[in-house]
């Protein structure tokens, strides 16, 4: 495969961009290799500065739902362009997508649009320490928040992988209100509860962590959080910047019929667009200035090309509930064609699944935690990365991150999937 130009601007992106990347995990560090430069992307393809094609398996990181390049999206952002790119004054569409998110989230009774999932964590903590006049909050190992200072403490995702989930620059004065438990755990939870009593703000999770690889809550563990929760007056906030309008329309607390205090959200929520929100329960959410005294504020928020795209994109999901079928069978249709294949040619490693989302762990171990998610062999996923990407299939460059599907996979492109997998399995052994 010729990828000359990735090579080329790869070279050139270093001169200027801290290891040639505006996000770190995208330098393929963990993988090998040199990262693929994107001139643009349609459906279920990517395409690269040389035109080279892949499937694509993470969509953006989680946005891409429909696929990339959909004509709706596509019309709603060059009509909102017609108008201005930015006014910095209330529109009419933030109205209509607020309004849209609280029929859509059960835990949504008011919400504030920002511009990223690390701003949207970062003000709910803020609200929960507002709102309840504590400090200390609780975050699970191994999930991730974006970059706020709170949260990178043994963080998931591109943290973990580049070997960074404690960032130097985190004061110990902030580190030291981030209390850590492990998922899937509700005595932890208790423990910390006891040492520290009424001191604790806000519990925050990924109710089905994507961000250690995909991770399923176990039977009662959401509700069992509800309850401690509850009783010890803490906020629970579900991070639902991967999960929601993902897993169902309302997302995961939807699914597992959880109603947490607050939600963040993002990815999809913006269409492709540099989204994010954070809402909860009325009462909490006028604490937010200017109805309440916490403060939070954003030159671009609500801007209205995102609004115009995330409003497409929404409206689209609401409307047609029944692409969250079409999003299971293209999950189920991957994820056990790959134990199928696995265990055809005796390899005996764990998949997790759910809707559209899936990890293939490189491990035997049921994975239902951060520990069990690093038995993985990270070096081998490195490999079978590679195998991947050159039999045509794009993946996650990172052992501790879910794949996202989109309604763009044919069974035509699944069947391409399997068989790359197939080949690339026997090639990394
Ligand atoms: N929360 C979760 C669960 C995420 O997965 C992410 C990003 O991957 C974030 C927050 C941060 O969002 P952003 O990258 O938009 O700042």
């Amino acid at each position: 495969m010729n990828i000359s130009e990735s090579k080329r601007l790869f070279a050139h992106a270093q001169q200027f961009i801290p290891g040639g990347v505006n996000s770190p995990v995208r330098a393929f560090r963990a993988v090998g290799g040199e990262p693929l430069f994107i001139k643009r992307a349609d459906g279920a393809f990517l395409f690269d500065e040389n035109d080279n094609p892949f499937i694509e398996l993470i969509n953006s990181w989680g946005p891409m739902i429909l696929g990339h390049n959909h004509p709706m999206i596509r019309k709603a952002v060059i009509q909102a362009m017609h108008e201005g790119t930015s006014f910095g004054a209330p529109t009419a569409r933030e109205v209509e997508i607020a309004e849209l998110i609280t029929k859509m989230v059960p835990s949504v009774e008011k919400v504030r649009m920002v511009n990223s999932g690390t701003e949207a964590t970062m003000s709910a903590i803020r609200v929960a320490r507002g709102f309840t006049g504590k400090d200390k909050i609780i975050k699970m190992i191994g999930h991730y928040h974006g970059h706020g200072d709170s949260f990178l403490i043994a963080a998931g995702s591109g943290a973990v992988t580049m070997g960074q989930p404690d960032s130097p620059g985190v004061t110990a004065g902030t580190a030291k209100d981030t209390l850590l438990a492990p998922y899937n755990d509700l005595e932890a939870i208790e423990e910390l509860v006891r040492f520290n009593k009424d001191e604790i703000a806000a519990l925050i999770l990924e109710p089905v962590p994507g961000n250690m690889g995909l991770v399923i809550p176990m039977p009662g563990y959401l509700e069992g959080l509800r309850e401690i929760c509850n009783r010890e007056r803490i906020v629970l906030i579900f991070d639902e910047v991967m999960t929601g309008f993902r897993l169902a329309p309302g997302g995961a607390q939807e699914l597992y019929g959880v109603t947490p205090d607050m939600t963040t959200l993002g990815k999809i929520i913006g269409g492709g667009m540099p989204v994010g929100a954070y809402g909860g329960k009325k009462e909490i959410m006028d604490f937010v200035s200017p109805s309440g005294p916490v403060y939070q504020a954003g030159t671009l928020s609500g801007n209205p090309i995102a609004m115009a795209a995330g409003l497409a994109m929404l409206g689209f999901l609401n409307d047609h509930p029944e692409t969250y079928g079409v999003l299971n069978q293209i999950g189920m249709k991957i994820s056990e064609g790959i134990k199928k294949i696995n265990l055809e040619l005796g390899y005996d490693y764990t998949v997790s699944h759910l809707g559209s989302m899936y990890s293939l762990f490189f491990t035997p171990e049921p994975v239902v935690d951060f520990e069990s998610a690093k038995t993985s062999d990270t070096a081998l996923f490195g490999k079978y990365f590679q195998a991947m990407l050159q039999r045509g299939v794009y993946l996650a460059p990172s052992q501790f991150e879910s794949l996202f599907l989109s309604t763009a996979l044919t069974d035509e492109l699944i069947d391409r999937i399997l068989e790359a997998h197939r080949e690339s399995m026997i090639e990394i052994h």
